[in-house]
């Protein structure tokens, strides 16, 4: 497999600010924030993009959300709102090849995006 940042953050062979972690789970601070709060939720095991899920991924998928609304009350965003975001593949903007799930808060959110 080619380098992959995210699988060099996990393997701690990179810095991140952590913000979260468990046996299946990150999540640290996106380095170049677009909202006041803006964290990557990432698995550790390495998924180029959304569509490398399976059905046997499906509770890993549905578990990205939970830590997603649990970081989002952590930075206490919870009640006033909060963004979730998956790009997918180039059109969407997708820039990093490991699946990851941003968290944006903290401002009034444009819809639609950009
Ligand atoms: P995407 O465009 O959806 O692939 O998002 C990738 C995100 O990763 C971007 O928002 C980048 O700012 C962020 N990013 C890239 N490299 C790093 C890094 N080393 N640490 C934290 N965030 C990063
Ligand atoms: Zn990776």
């Amino acid at each position: 497999m080619k380098e992959c940042v995210f699988c060099e953050i996990i393997a701690g062979k990179m810095p991140a600010d952590f913000v979260y972690e468990d046996d299946e789970i990150v999540a640290f601070r996106d380095i170049n924030p677009q909202a006041p709060v803006h964290i990557l939720v990432v698995p550790r095991k390495h998924y180029s993009t959304l569509l490398d899920l399976k059905s046997e991924d499906t509770e890993l998928a549905g578990k990205m959300i939970l830590v997603a609304n649990e970081v989002a009350k952590k930075f206490n965003i919870h009640n006033r709102g909060y963004r979730l975001v998956f790009n997918c593949n180039r059109e969407a903007g997708q820039s990093i090849y490991h699946l990851h799930l941003h968290l944006l808060g903290g401002r009034i959110m444009m819809w639609p995006p950009g």
